[in-house]
């Protein structure tokens, strides 16, 4: 029954993946608590690919990767190449945050050579939270006085789904320079 949302998703989304397999492609490894995720971020692609008879899309490849959903994909245009960054970059972002096993919110934890999304009632108990929290962190750096220094640091609002700015030290991380 779990299991059934990934053909769901294959049948539904078919003509994203082209010429490959479910299995090539990966999506035998994304966990339950990631479908409505998924659903979200396929449904956001399609709607502006039916809106934009230019716009088309070629996934290689949706899978989880350490604890992140990975996409990858090519874009027929820049324009929808930029739309398509954006909604993918969120989605991104927000499997690391999201448990692979309920779909609430979580964080990151390491378990044995593994990363994993979990929430509270869901984490193997005793693994060690994973900081910073890399894949929910977007930052831009900039070479002042030949020191790197942070231009800009913005983390994912689950909440909100979008990047909003913070300060590099709420999130774990020290002096990069
Ligand atoms: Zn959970």
């Amino acid at each position: 029954m779990q299991e059934d949302w990934k053909d769901g998703v294959w049948q539904r989304y078919g003509e994203f993946f082209d010429w490959n397999t479910p299995y090539s492609i990966g999506i035998h490894s994304l966990p339950i608590g990631w479908r409505e995720l998924v659903d979200t971020t396929l449904d956001r692609i399609s709607l502006v690919v039916d809106t934009d008879k230019l716009a088309s899309l070629s996934i290689h490849r949706l899978s989880r990767e350490r604890g992140i959903m990975k996409i990858r994909w090519t874009a027929s245009t820049l324009r929808f190449e930029a739309i398509v960054t954006d909604i993918i970059d969120r989605a991104s972002a927000r499997s690391s945050v999201t448990c692979e096993t309920c779909g609430e919110a979580g964080v990151r934890y390491r378990v044995g050579d593994n990363a994993v999304a979990a929430c509270a009632v869901h984490r193997t108990p005793g693994a060690p939270e994973i900081r910073p929290a890399w894949p929910s962190i977007r930052i831009e750096r900039e070479i002042v006085s030949a020191r790197v220094t942070i231009k800009s640091c913005r983390v994912y609002d689950r909440d909100a789904d979008k990047f909003v700015d913070a300060a590099p030290a709420d999130l774990g991380i020290g002096d990069l320079s």
